[in-house]
């Protein structure tokens, strides 16, 4: 079994930012020569998130006005977490939300979606640098 391993890392200008890295994952698929196996991909900080849903503008505002509705950034200290001096419990909590990982299968040297499947990065508390891990696995 063969296994390729790759760091992304994502430094956002904006607190909340949506990012498709579905071609960035196709390529390391390619570059790590799998043919059948799985591919690993997650955020490896606790206010951000990776998931699989539709490259659709519209549907990326629905999402952050869902999350915004759910757990709004202000009043900041309405999260007990904030009183620790932080400013980010709205963000641990739209990452747990949207999740931590997602594995997608490789068939014939390619990643195995469904249809309109495309796998973003969601950034919930940006301003630095923060990694993502991409770990392939198979023949
Ligand atoms: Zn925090």
């Amino acid at each position: 079994m063969k296994s390729f391993t790759e760091y992304l890392v994502f430094n956002t200008k904006t607190r909340r930012e949506y990012i498709n890295i579905t071609d960035t994952v196709e390529k390391l698929v390619k570059k790590s020569g799998i043919q059948e196996g799985l591919c690993l991909v997650n955020a490896m900080h606790i206010t951000a998130s990776v998931y699989i849903n539709d490259a659709e503008s519209g549907l990326l505002q629905d999402f952050d006005d869902f999350l915004e509705r759910l757990a709004p950034h202000a009043p900041v200290l309405n999260y007990r977490h904030n009183r620790t001096g932080e400013d980010n419990g709205d963000a641990h909590i739209k990452r747990t939300i949207m999740g931590r990982e997602v594995v997608v299968a490789i068939t014939g040297g390619k990643l195995d979606f469904g249809p309109w499947e495309q796998i973003y990065y969601g950034e919930f508390d940006g301003g630095r640098p923060k990694r993502v891990l991409v770990k392939i696995i198979g023949e």
